[in-house]
């Protein structure tokens, strides 16, 4: 165990101070205040000295991985680079000192952001009014949700109680649907991984509220059908829905609006740009066509404006990138993700080998090494061996659509040389399975942490320090 392998509490040495005073100036605090105020018993701080503090925070933070320190290919979550400009724009003061409830016109510089986001991020998705107020994709999704129940409301049409999910949706999607009142209705993709449209058609129906829809899907595939299946859904009254959590690949290239989508939700922190996971709060505007603009205002799902801060750090990503540049994202998101695709899928499975948009899914290894006794190395122990090589690992088991899946996303913010070591370590990998599964199963070999119990770690978390 390294000495920074400990907790704070362990360091604590009896006696030792984090400030180094002359007795005159140090201590003496209790007596002035008044009585009553102090505590009546010492704070069960760790005593450690000022350096055992830094290194601590310093060292506990080098154990992290984050997109700044390395190549994050988390398919389905966009883990694109936070470009410093964004951070310096957010950190401006005039926005940092504003508070929620100043008086309208004193905040102008704020609103012209929330309308200069409205009208760029309109253009981009061909929508015709965005709402900030959503924290996060999920967010948004029960938003647009509530929208569409209160557009078939306003109409008294009451008997709209189910929504349509395809099987290869993220888990957000019925979760939202669910917490939303509404009944949930799977349609199944077929062999090529898109939605079938023959299975759909039996489903629709007078108790449709409507479809949710991610394109390209969770598999990276363009569903080509949108056309017929927007004319389908609103055939039988329904309005479609557009999870654009994942909206890289579009950008500048295909709008939802145009597709047929009436309401949609877009992620800042995948798509543009800002932190993401444990990094930073998100938000998820929601867009809407111009008959469901009059419901905008209805639901109430969070307290003032959304997440500011993270609006203006979008904000900043859009106008750094400009018109051209935000054309070009999508396409080289694309490229890299069929680039690793093609260059690595003689050593792993590809059960779908179409050009795939901004990700891609890999089933497993080709050669996992199983023998006579000897059990093949899984998709679990590929992405364990990448921290070794210092690689975060890709989205793997999901979607749930193959058994062994590896879900690759690279975004285009990373160069050809990281590209190129990134297949390089795969095709490594790939030859260690093959040759000696057994080191695979206890990879990872150098990192702090090598195997929790992931299902304890997630549920039942440990965060209190006890003796
Ligand atoms: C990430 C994601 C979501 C959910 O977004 P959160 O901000 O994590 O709530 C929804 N749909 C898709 C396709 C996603 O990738």
């Amino acid at each position: 165990m390294k000495y920074y392998d400990k907790l704070i509490f362990e360091l604590s040495k009896p006696g030792k101070t984090g400030y180094s005073l002359p007795a005159a100036l140090a201590g003496g605090a209790a007596e002035a205040l008044p009585a009553g105020l102090a505590r009546g018993t010492a704070l069960n701080l760790p005593e450690v000295s000022e350096i055992d503090v830094v290194r601590h925070y310093t060292n506990l933070s080098q154990m992290n991985f984050g997109v700044d320190t390395g190549f994050y290919p988390l398919g389905s979550c966009t883990m694109k680079y936070n470009p410093k400009i964004n951070e310096e724009v957010a950190a401006m003061p005039g926005f940092t000192g504003l508070h929620p409830l100043q008086p309208a016109e004193t905040v102008k510089g704020a609103q012209t952001v929330y309308d200069e986001m409205d009208k760029a991020l309109a253009a981009i998705t061909g929508m015709k009014h965005f709402t900030f107020l959503p924290c996060a994709g999920a967010h948004g999704e029960l938003t647009g949700l509530m929208l569409m129940r209160e557009y078939h409301m306003s109409r008294g049409d009451l008997a709209r109680t189910k929504v349509i999910v395809p099987d290869s949706a993220h888990g957000t999607n019925p979760a939202s649907a669910a917490v939303c009142g509404l009944e949930i209705v799977v349609v199944k993709s077929r062999e090529n991984g898109l939605v079938d449209v023959e299975s759909l058609k039996p489903l629709l129906g007078p108790d449709i509220a409507g479809i949710m829809m991610t394109n390209p899907n969770t598999l990276g595939l363009f569903e080509r059908d949108i056309k017929e299946i927007a004319a389908l859904v609103h055939e039988c009254g329904g309005l479609l829905y557009y999870d654009g959590a994942n909206m890289n690949p579009l950008l500048g290239v295909v709008r939802p609006g145009d597709m047929g989508f009436d309401i949609m939700h877009l992620n800042l922190h995948k798509t543009f740009s800002t932190p993401h996971g444990g990094g930073g709060p998100g938000s998820g505007p929601v867009g809407v066509a111009e008959r469901i603009v009059p419901f905008l205002q209805i639901p109430r799902v969070s307290g003032f404006h959304g997440n500011f801060g993270i609006i203006l750090r979008a904000y900043a990503y859009i106008l750094m990138l400009g018109r051209e540049n935000v054309k070009m994202a999508g396409k080289l998101a694309t490229l890299g993700a069929n680039y690793i695709k093609e260059s690595l899928k003689d050593c792993y499975k590809l059960p779908i080998p179409t050009v795939c948009k901004h990700e891609f899914v890999f089933d497993g290894l080709i050669n996992d090494g199983a023998r006579e006794g000897v059990a093949g190395a899984t998709t679990l122990d590929v992405a364990k061996r990448l921290l070794d090589y210092g690689f975060h690992a890709p989205t793997i088991y999901f979607p749930l659509l193959f058994h062994q899946a590896i879900m690759i996303e690279p975004t285009e913010t990373e160069s050809l040389d990281t590209l190129d070591s990134f297949i390089d370590v795969m095709r490594k990998i790939a030859e260690e399975a093959a040759a000696d599964p057994q080191m695979l199963h206890s990879a990872p070999h150098n990192t702090p942490i090598g195997r929790p119990d992931e299902t304890t770690a997630a549920r039942q978390p440990i965060l209190k320090y006890t003796a």
